[in-house]
């Protein structure tokens, strides 16, 4: 799974950004998703399998405050993100490859504003 430097969730641009240190709640956690400055923070330093899983768990906060929800359960969140994980990369329904996944991005774009 490649994990984009942005993306789009209702029309927001959230940046994803690794950095040494990810306060969570006035301690230090793996990753953060701020809502107001619409950046997703990964730790530095992670395996790649538990880079994605936080980054799907991150987005899943983005994409409940974005539908609406300011209130988020942390264990649904949690199990929900693990599985979503899971359902996205044994059904190849993201890309491994950043050249594959970049055409794959613009190929939708395109056929999003060409199919009428
Ligand atoms: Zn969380």
């Amino acid at each position: 799974m490649i994990i984009p430097s942005e993306v789009k969730v209702a029309g927001v641009i959230y940046k994803v950004v690794e950095k040494d240190f990810v306060i969570v709640d006035e301690s230090a956690g793996l990753g953060s998703c701020d809502f107001d400055k619409t950046e997703i923070e990964l730790k530095t330093g992670m395996s790649q399998t538990r880079k994605e899983q936080v980054f799907i768990h991150e987005l899943t906060h983005a994409i409940l405050f974005e539908a609406g929800y300011t209130e988020h359960d942390e264990d649904l969140v949690d199990r929900f993100s693990i599985v979503a994980h899971q359902v996205l990369k044994d059904n190849r329904l993201v890309s491994e490859d950043k050249e594959l996944s970049h055409v794959a991005g613009k190929h939708l774009f395109k056929s999003m504003f060409t199919s009428n």
